[in-house]
């Protein structure tokens, strides 16, 4: 595994959309230490990113003795800063007392190794998060894996787009150490912070052990990025494992999330804290079937489209070589949907990329099907 996956930011730019009916009782503090009192002991802070998405969602839970960090921003100095500040001015005198990161992506948890030994305090997350985080927080093999090599090829990316990518990758200057242990946190697990229960409730398909914190009493969901009011988060097949289908995995997190009361205050990881967990829900699967209707559509009017095509339909406005990166991991993820549910079917081409067509329309020509396992997530049998 590499770092790969660790740069999948929340999201990518998207077509407009038609207004939704949310509602945001708050106004977001100043990425600058300043808080916002959610509820008693629930304090809301913002991370500043020197990126199009400007800030991260923080927040402050207090115990009996201290406060619970909820994620960390990324590990610049000036996140540094407003760390130090919020510790001498917004606790009430109370220390620190744990960092818990809802999943490794470094805007997520970037400032978990710098925050735990600067408060001398545990982390806290999931298995998988944790272990994603200290393989990717590592530099990218150099040269690439073949099996990353295959991927990218199999995908139609070109080798020249492909090196840019891997280049923007090798210069990203906001890989952090990883912190090198942690207490694991599994799904149900309640956690008693101060006078409220939280229940761990894990997610998957934009990271692989996502754990969003749930007040069951209060009505209070802490989301991290399983539920942003405003942009759809990344899902992606990432070379690390080309044969995923995290959409999947996404759709059916949703299906957990619309489970929780309806009317929870959501805390998200970027943007407002909102009411309206449902309407969300909801239009996130509509975003998701229109992406797969509309590259349904584009198979059946052009077979043989590689991966890479499809990701020139489905995001024709993306630019930067990183945004390539997620935009085509994006499309894999759906076309790998489509392709589980039976609607297309891919073959490997004579040049070895892999080219896409409607069920029951014959392949043009191609050298079959590549090694491995067929496998099915429908199983026949629980043991
Ligand atoms: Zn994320």
């Amino acid at each position: 595994m590499d770092s790969i996956a660790a740069r999948s930011t929340s999201g990518l730019p998207r077509r407009p959309r038609p207004v939704s009916t949310l509602t945001y009782p708050f106004e977001p503090p100043a990425a600058d230490g300043s808080v916002v009192e959610i509820a008693p002991g629930i304090l809301w802070a913002r991370m500043p990113m020197p990126m199009t998405l400007d800030h991260i969602n923080v927040y402050l839970l207090r115990d009996r003795t201290g406060w619970v960090i909820v994620d960390t921003g990324l590990n610049t100095p000036r996140a540094r800063e407003v760390w130090e500040t919020i510790a001498a001015d917004k606790l009430d005198g109370l220390p620190i007392q744990a960092v818990l990161c809802t999943h490794f992506h470094y805007d997520h948890a970037g400032l978990a190794h710098w925050l735990t030994e600067r408060f001398d305090v545990p982390l806290y997350m999931t298995y998988g998060e944790y272990y994603a985080m200290r393989v990717t927080y590592t530099p990218l093999p150099d040269p690439l894996p073949p099996t990353h090599l295959a991927h990218f090829h199999r995908s139609g990316l070109s080798d020249e787009m492909r090196d840019a990518i891997i280049q923007g990758l090798r210069r990203d200057p906001f890989t952090p150490p990883a912190a090198m242990s942690f207490c694991r946190l599994a799904q149900g697990q309640m956690l008693t912070i101060g006078q409220r229960k939280w229940r761990v409730v894990i997610g998957s398909g934009h990271s692989p052990e996502h754990a969003c914190l749930y007040c069951e009493e209060e009505k209070l969901l802490i989301a991290g990025d399983q539920l942003l009011p405003r942009i759809s988060s990344n899902v992606q097949v990432t070379a690390v494992e080309p044969e995923a289908n995290p959409l999947a995995d996404w759709l059916a997190s949703l299906d957990h999330l619309d489970q929780l009361d309806a009317q929870t205050l959501v805390l998200p990881s970027h943007q407002g804290v909102f009411h309206g967990l449902r309407t969300r829900v909801q239009e996130l699967r509509e975003h998701h079937a229109q992406q797969l209707g509309q590259l349904g559509k584009f198979v059946a009017e052009h077979p043989d489209a590689t991966a890479f095509d499809a990701m020139r339909e489905m995001f024709p406005q993306v630019r930067a070589p990183i945004d390539h990166l997620l935009a085509l991991g994006e499309t894999i993820a759906h076309l790998a949907w489509l392709r589980e549910a039976g609607e297309i079917v891919r073959d490997l081409n004579d040049n070895g990329v892999y080219v896409h067509r409607m069920s029951g329309v014959r392949a043009s020509a191609g050298k079959g099907a590549p090694r491995g396992i067929r496998q099915s997530r429908t199983t026949g049998d629980t043991p």
